[in-house]
């Protein structure tokens, strides 16, 4: 289950000065932040920047004699601090039974981990969703999350604006595939996106109520998908493309400026089966000043050559859901990729 999180201007310090014995994940910046506002400074500050599961697992080994049931385990920071929190919590209830509480507390809303119960870990740089977590509070703090860089707040829009493109993908597998559909749920869907994109001036400013419309756009999809069973309302061909380009590459890009791009590339290629139309999104891109072009992200014609002439197999490898990348209508010929890569170079 997702726990609604807790809005406020300085709730973390707040948070942080009522606890007793704590363990604190963080990074750098945050804890840079934070920490001269602290009056109850905690027993012990952990940093951490790596989510590969031996480093994770020697983390975990140092750390546990440290527990007793009066400890609090606290992430603050992006990805990493909370997930790292959520793994040492579910790990301490694994092996030793200790069920301590757990707060996140994310310093930067780019992605979506602080809402997910399972843990995103890499196995030799491949990401792998493992164990379950359940905080006791979430915390979103303003003042805390608009000292992050705007463009990477922004760039959170990527996990509930991926709905746009994950619709259409959604429609063809139901209707070349027989999969499960649910005109109640793809709606809802649809109402979360189109709501996000209604506050696309609060986010371009980052402003209290552009985090709120963020933040209740992760929750509200996280929320849907937890209900469906599975992340098809939320996660389809742009993602997939994603995985397949950090295939070739090896890059880490921020998550929201390829996904962008991929929308638009999903959105092209599903044709008249696409939800939502290729100017709206563009438009909302532009509105939110979300740089999602080839250019910004680095990313040359030859890596998205490569990257179409392998992603047909690359999702029947992989197993990923039916997208419009095995649709029988796509033929991903030598023309078809070169118009592809005009297009979104055009954009
Ligand atoms: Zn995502």
């Amino acid at each position: 289950m997702v726990i609604k999180p807790i809005y406020g201007k300085g709730i973390a310090v707040e948070t942080l000065n009522a606890l007793d014995k704590c363990l604190i994940v963080t990074m750098k910046e945050p804890w840079d932040i934070l920490k001269p506002k602290i009056s109850n400074i905690p027993l012990k500050v952990s940093f951490n920047n790596s989510m590969d599961i031996k480093h994770l697992r020697e983390l975990y080994l140092s750390l546990k004699d440290l527990f007793n049931d009066s400890y609090t385990i606290v992430g603050i920071g992006g990805g990493t601090s909370c997930d790292t929190a959520k793994y040492l919590s579910w790990k301490l209830k694994e092996e030793v039974g200790l069920e301590l509480d757990l707060i996140l507390v994310p310093s930067i809303i780019s992605v979506d981990a602080f809402l997910c119960s399972s843990i995103a870990v890499r196995y030799d740089n491949n990401v792998n969703y493992i164990g379950e977590s359940s905080p006791k509070k979430i915390i979103i703090d303003y003042d805390l999350i608009k000292q992050a860089p705007k463009y990477l707040n922004r760039a959170g829009v990527s996990d509930t604006i991926s709905i746009t493109s994950a619709l259409g993908d959604w429609k063809l597998a139901y209707k070349e595939n027989h999969e499960r559909f649910d005109k109640d749920t793809f709606d809802q869907a649809k109402t979360i996106a189109k709501d996000l994109m209604k506050s696309k001036n609060d986010i371009r400013d980052v402003n209290d109520k552009g985090i709120k419309a963020l933040v209740e756009g992760f929750f509200r999809e996280v929320t849907l998908c937890n209900k469906w069973g599975n992340a098809r309302p939320e996660e389809g061909s742009e993602h997939f493309l994603a995985y397949c380009i950090e295939s070739i590459t090896h890059s880490h890009y921020i998550h929201g400026q390829i996904i962008g791009m991929n929308i638009l590339i999903s959105l092209y290629l599903q044709e008249d089966i696409a939800e939502f139309s290729i100017e709206e999104i563009l438009e909302f891109f532009n509105d939110i000043n979300l740089d999602i072009s080839p250019k910004s992200l680095e990313i040359s014609s030859e890596i998205l050559k490569k990257s179409f002439k392998k992603i047909q197999d690359y999702v029947r490898q992989e197993n990923l859901m039916y997208s419009i990348y095995n649709s029988p209508r796509l033929n991903l010929n030598q023309n078809k990729i070169k118009k592809i890569i005009q297009f979104i170079k055009s954009v």
